[in-house]
């Protein structure tokens, strides 16, 4: 795998990104019609409100990933917040695949 890091928001990204997933940056230029683009595989999208429209409730949006032996690989709090009355969040996860590198 090879990985390069995000001169705009310095996260961890594919080096075949030509925009960063994260910040949504541009990296490359070099290839007008975007090239051997990352795809967007998988998307998952949920929105939540508070429980009681009079009652501000705190909320906490956890990722973590596991692998095959369901060992946790990464764990990251994306963020927290506070909503009341008809406030809502609206969460979306998306995993991007580019071909690897053979060995
Ligand atoms: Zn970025």
């Amino acid at each position: 795998m090879s990985t390069r890091t995000c001169p705009h928001c310095k996260a961890t990204i594919l080096a075949s990104a030509s925009v960063c997933p994260g910040c949504k940056g541009h990296l490359r230029f070099d290839k007008p019609h975007g090239g051997p683009a990352s795809k967007a595989n998988w998307r998952v999208e949920g929105s939540f409100t508070a429980e009681r429209p009079a009652d501000p409730m705190d909320y906490c949006i956890l990722i973590s990933v596991r692998n095959e032996l369901n060992q946790e690989i990464a764990r990251h709090v994306v963020n927290v917040g506070t909503l009341q009355g008809d406030q809502r969040r609206i969460f979306t996860l998306t995993v991007e695949t580019a071909d690897g590198e053979k060995p």
